[in-house]
């Protein structure tokens, strides 16, 4: 007995606390995920492939997409834009993959405000100083954009508090499995799958007497 519909599963967390890495190992051990694919008006850093990591796009095409209403949500992050490609979140969710989006505190909120249903975790780092190493390892940031980095981090953790879930990120394997712990919760809900249950009533009785 499954609910066909996937899961919208929000992660945010400040830079350094290991979402990204989080994400893709979460890809890595389930086909049935979907990680929605930003667009930025951000510079690819090294490595960084077009369609794959990000949809690089100019200010002028990002404003034009906000224009036409195929954001599900954006926002303004360390002083450039992101936004979350509406079409496809959609149809992953319909085709019931569940859809991750990995994306900033004020796109949450935004997406909360449409999708109540979806499920908000929040990474946190082990320490502060862990997370300053962190960003400064990844030598990405400019002296500037560390700093900025930085003093968001400390003002985005207040906001844990209107996320379902937080789970810290001191060991990637173990916040990869409690967040497939929390999938697995979550797609057991009652009010999730009651529907589901009450249509099926005889067969879910045949499984349980019988598997
Ligand atoms: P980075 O530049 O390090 O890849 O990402 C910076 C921040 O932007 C991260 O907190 C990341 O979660 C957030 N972000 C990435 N994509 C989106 C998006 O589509 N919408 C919003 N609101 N934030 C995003």
């Amino acid at each position: 007995m499954q609910n066909n519909k996937g899961l919208l599963i929000v992660i945010s967390g400040p830079s350094g606390a290991g979402k990204g890495t989080i994400c893709k190992a979460l890809l890595e051990k389930h086909d049935d995920l979907f990680i929605s694919v930003s667009a930025t008006t951000r510079s690819p850093r090294a490595g960084e492939v077009d369609g794959v990591n990000y949809h690089f796009l100019t200010k002028e095409d990002f404003i034009s997409k906000v224009e036409s209403n195929d954001f599900l949500e954006y926002a303004e992050v360390h002083g450039n834009m992101y936004g979350t490609p509406k079409f496809k979140v959609e149809e992953m969710l319909a085709e019931g993959k569940n859809v991750i989006l990995e994306i900033d505190i004020q796109g949450a909120l935004k997406v909360k405000e449409n999708f109540s249903e979806g499920v908000f975790i929040f990474i946190l780092p082990p320490s502060m100083e862990e997370l300053k190493q962190r960003i400064i390892k990844r030598g990405s940031e400019t002296e500037e954009s560390l700093m900025t980095r930085f003093k968001n981090a400390y003002q985005e953790i207040n906001y844990v508090s209107k996320y379902n879930y937080a789970v810290v990120n001191d060991e990637v394997l173990t916040a990869v499995s409690k967040i497939e712990g929390i999938i697995a919760a979550e797609k057991c809900r009652v009010d999730r799958i009651k529907d589901t249950i009450l249509d099926s009533k005889e067969g879910l009785i045949h499984e349980q007497l019988y598997d």
